[in-house]
């Protein structure tokens, strides 16, 4: 399950190297709005298409800050009878993370700058630069 739209370029990725049949499917769920700082409201704006009732659920997640919004969608598949759900993300801010969740597989630990590109946008842009990158503060700070 890719998380949108942060997601696509991990899981376009990630998925072409799976020597195994995998389905995909997709949510989007919000939890900054335009801003850059999650405010732990997660809400559902497009949920699963599939049943993942005794699956083995593998979550795909650009970038994990808080692990608000994984640790809530991790226990809601859970509570949808998932038989497994592990976790895979690009990229984590362990500094900044404020709840204890495990996760099975992280690309790399970055330092809390807000990054951009390789799916990660800030208001939906620079989702398509194809390196990640440092997001100058002058960008958003003051708006
Ligand atoms: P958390 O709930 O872990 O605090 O936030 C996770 C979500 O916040 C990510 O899926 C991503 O959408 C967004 N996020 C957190 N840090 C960054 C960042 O540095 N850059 C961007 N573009 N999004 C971020
Ligand atoms: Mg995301």
């Amino acid at each position: 399950v890719g998380v949108l739209k942060g997601a696509i370029m991990v899981m376009a990725d990630l998925s072409r190297e799976l020597r195994f049949h995998a389905q995909m499917d997709w949510m989007v769920v919000s939890s900054y709005g335009a801003g850059t700082k999650s405010s732990g409201v997660v809400r559902i704006l497009k949920d699963l298409d599939s049943d993942i009732t005794d699956r083995d659920v593998l979550i795909v997640e650009d970038i994990i800050e808080s692990g608000l919004t994984l640790s809530w969608l991790k226990e809601n598949f859970q509570s949808r009878g998932a038989k497994s759900v592990r976790i895979v993300t690009m990229l984590r801010k362990p500094t900044l993370q404020k709840v204890d969740l495990e996760v099975e597989y992280v690309g790399y630990d970055i330092p809390e700058d807000f990054v951009v590109g390789y799916g990660l946008d800030y208001a939906e842009d620079y989702r398509n630069l194809r390196d990640v990158a440092i997001l100058s503060p002058t960008m958003y700070e003051d708006k």
